[in-house]
């Protein structure tokens, strides 16, 4: 075979998924698929996750539109780049939250590039650090993503229900890990979506004696199928007080600010309560930290050292996600039934579907 001069990849027409604006709904939309560099993993989309962040960003958070989002995907490589030496096309392949960061950070060179110094590029709504171009997330047929940002998925994950792993997952593992959570420790999980369900089945795989935190009394059997070993309703005074002092470790999945104050009542000495949901404020009576020299944190997602630890930790105990999985077409009302917490997790559209 003669060599033949690298050629650029064509631009590629890539149908997708897009806010046009703020108003929160999604229409069929297009977009030309950035050129291939030679660090570059070049994929189709099989499965794409609906976060809670998407409904943010395609309301008050986003930044450029029209947006196409989406940063929980598992996709099929298609080209690789000539430098790319972890991927082959055929490759199944998953991306998460980022697909840059400025690499020599502190963080970065620790593989947590998710709290990189200068901001790590988002999957979507991003601006590319070479070319300034936005960023376009897992609502699409086909993406591109460095090779530094793109996860193997082990075989035997169901490949739908890995796809929240990339997000929810990783978000719930790294505080988990990062707080020593193992065999003998006692772990609260707040909220039972889907984030907590991932919380609670993770919480349970590593070892820790699990509780589940919900003010909803359907959702009970829920959590205890999901692996809670017991279940506190939020709302019931009695089995808070039954509960205090018992956790080294509670995380906190609710994004609305709700009482904190009883929940933080049932931590240990120098136990922590980790927020994930971010809401406005705490609403926490200081003196219930005093108490017993308790902290409430917080934490980001992970980066790509821990991201592709945690595949390999769900591949070995066969955790993936609970997903309900909807069609490119069904993405609105998936989006609203997520508004209103009506799935049983995660909703994750297959983008294939409807060829
Ligand atoms: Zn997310
Ligand atoms: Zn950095």
């Amino acid at each position: 075979m003669s060599s033949l001069p690298a050629q650029p990849s064509p631009l590629r027409t890539i149908s997708a998924h897009a806010a046009l604006d703020r108003d929160g709904q999604l229409e069929p939309w297009s977009f030309e698929l950035r050129d291939l560099r030679p660090g570059d993993v070049a994929y189709d989309v099989l499965y794409a996750g609906i976060c809670h962040t998407d409904l943010h960003m395609v309301g008050p958070w986003g930044r450029h539109f029209p947006m196409v989002p989406g940063h929980e995907i598992v996709g099929r490589v298609t080209e690789v780049g000539s430098a790319v030496t972890g991927f082959a096309p055929g490759d199944v392949v998953a991306v998460g939250t980022m697909v840059d960061s400025c690499r020599e950070c502190a963080p970065c060179v620790a593989g947590m590039e998710s709290y990189c110094e200068q901001g790590p590029t988002t999957t979507y709504d991003g601006l590319d650090r070479v070319d300034g171009s936005v960023t376009r997330g897992g609502f699409a047929r086909s993406g591109i993503c460095d090779e530094r940002f793109a996860h193997h998925v082990p075989d035997g994950l169901d490949l739908a229900g890995a796809a929240p792993l990339l997000c929810a997952g990783i978000t719930c593992y790294s505080p988990l890990r990062h707080w020593k959570v193992g065999p003998g420790t006692r772990v609260g999980v707040v909220g039972i979506g889907g984030l907590g369900h991932l919380g609670l089945k993770l919480a349970r795989a590593l070892g820790a004696e699990v509780t589940a935190f919900t003010s909803s009394p359907e959702k009970v059997d829920g959590a205890l199928a999901l692996g809670a070993h017991d279940v506190v309703l939020t709302r019931d005074e009695e089995q808070l007080a039954a509960k205090a002092n018992t956790y080294d470790f509670i995380l906190d999945t609710v994004s609305t600010t709700h009482p904190l104050t009883p929940i933080m009542s049932t931590l240990k000495l120098d136990g922590t309560l980790c927020s994930l949901g971010i809401p406005d404020h705490f609403d926490v009576a200081p003196m219930s930290l005093a108490m017993a020299r308790r902290s409430i944190a917080s934490s980001g997602s992970g980066g790509t050292r821990e991201t592709a630890e945690m595949l390999a930790f769900c591949a070995e105990h066969g955790i993936t996600a609970d997903v309900e999985v909807v069609k490119p077409e069904e993405i609105n009302e998936a989006m609203a039934r997520l508004a209103a917490n009506d799935v049983a997790y995660r909703f994750v559209i297959d983008m294939r579907a409807g060829d």
